[in-house]
């Protein structure tokens, strides 16, 4: 059997994991900025969430949410203690593709419009519904029509959000674009939009799949910006490494859905139920979104007076530890040359080296990859003046 190719390999062979560090076959060991597009953010096999995933092993792992049972209700007690005021109803799936899925069904339902506005350089999944709103064509465009009418506008423009009108049901944004560049928004922009879609009773739904669970240095990104969500996903590092993602709503949206709306096998099963228990107990219990805001800024610091004398660096950006080094040129052999040095970095949009650190990354690990960064981009540079 062959396993079909969407990802292209990178060439190594990983066989354990543990906190930010993976090791190959050959015992080779690697400092996970990677961290399974950000999934590993508490760290492999995190200890607080192992011994819940191991605890409900003992117990029962699978039933479906017809059933109660203890596990959800400890996940709901915990999940009240890092929602977002006023999000007190949940929904668990299993993917983020998933959990945007089910917010652009609640838009229509709810406010028995269609149109969904999302913004350029957007990513929100794979699935039919959450690619409709997703920017790159690459992706997309082969697989028109999906989702109907769609609207992408400027993001950061504030202008552009003139263009939002009544007819919409939703608009769709992440607090950080994360497969699109680590792009913040802005903090007058994330206002404005979120102004123009409550004055036009439009549904703001936000995205934070890759931003949620303290990364940026707030539990919720967009609590950076002082703003609510009507809809809010989760996903990504919830589970401490167990697929599971989440969709969140206020009373008054989930009082309007009705028995039969949606449904899911295998969400919010009691492995995945003990797997978010254990990453919320993990999170508060190691102060983990003030390590991230703190470190988030040293390694920025770090990384720009390291990369500054760099003409093919534009930028590094990003909020707490989730960044990116915006090249001039592919940052392909740049991830390439970090992956040799023993540092496993992804891409973002087209020209981007994206960190997406484990919370318990050291000084020495941000120095390692402050030099394998600069060594990347030499022979990036080099590279180019050559050919
Ligand atoms: C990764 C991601 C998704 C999709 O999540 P999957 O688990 O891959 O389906 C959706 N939105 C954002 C912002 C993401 O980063």
């Amino acid at each position: 059997m062959k396993l079909i190719e969407f990802y292209k390999g990178r060439g190594i062979n990983i066989v354990k994991g543990e906190n930010q560090y993976v090791w190959d076959d050959k015992g080779r060991k690697y400092l996970d900025l990677h961290a399974g597009h950000g999934v590993a953010f508490l760290g492999h096999r995190n200890k607080i969430v192992m011994e819940y995933l191991q605890k409900q092993m003992s117990e029962i792992i699978t039933l479906t949410t017809a059933f109660d049972t203890p596990i959800r209700q400890e996940m709901l007690k915990e999940l009240d203690t890092v929602k977002p005021e006023g999000l007190d109803n949940v929904f668990l799936l299993n993917s983020g593709s998933e959990a945007v899925e089910l917010t652009l069904k609640i838009a229509r339902k709810i406010t028995g419009k269609k149109k969904i506005i999302a913004f350029k350089n957007s990513f929100h999944g794979r699935t039919s519904g959450s690619l409709s709103v997703t920017w790159n064509k690459r992706y997309r465009e082969p697989f028109e029509p999906l989702l109907g009418p769609i609207e992408f506008l400027d993001f950061n423009n504030i202008e552009e959000l003139n263009k939002i009108d009544e007819d919409t049901a939703a608009v769709i944004v992440e607090p950080i674009q994360g497969e699109g560049g680590v792009i913040p928004a802005h903090q007058d922009f994330m206002k404005a939009l979120r102004e123009v879609t409550q004055e036009k009773n439009i549904l703001l739904i936000v995205d934070e799949v890759q931003t949620g669970f303290g990364r940026t240095g707030k539990i919720w990104a967009h609590q950076h910006f002082g703003i609510k969500a009507d809809l809010m996903t989760a996903g990504k590092a919830i589970g401490g490494g167990f697929p599971v993602s989440a969709t969140f709503m206020p009373d008054w949206i989930a009082e309007k859905l009705e028995e039969g709306d949606h449904g899911t096998t295998y969400g919010g099963n009691p492995f995945a139920a003990a797997a978010v228990t254990g990453a919320i107990k993990a999170l508060k219990a190691d102060n983990v979104t003030e390590q991230a805001r703190i470190k988030g800024e040293i390694f920025m610091k770090m990384l720009n007076e390291a990369l500054s004398d760099f003409k093919i660096v534009r930028e590094v950006r990003g909020m707490g530890l989730m960044i990116g080094v915006d090249l001039r040129l592919n940052p392909g052999l740049a991830i390439k040359t970090l992956q040799d040095e023993g540092i496993l970095s992804l891409k973002a949009g087209v020209s981007t080296i994206r960190f997406l650190s484990p919370y318990m990354i050291t000084q020495q690990d941000m120095e390692e990859t402050v030099n394998a960064t600069r060594k990347g981009i030499s022979l990036t540079e080099s590279k180019k003046l050559s050919s």
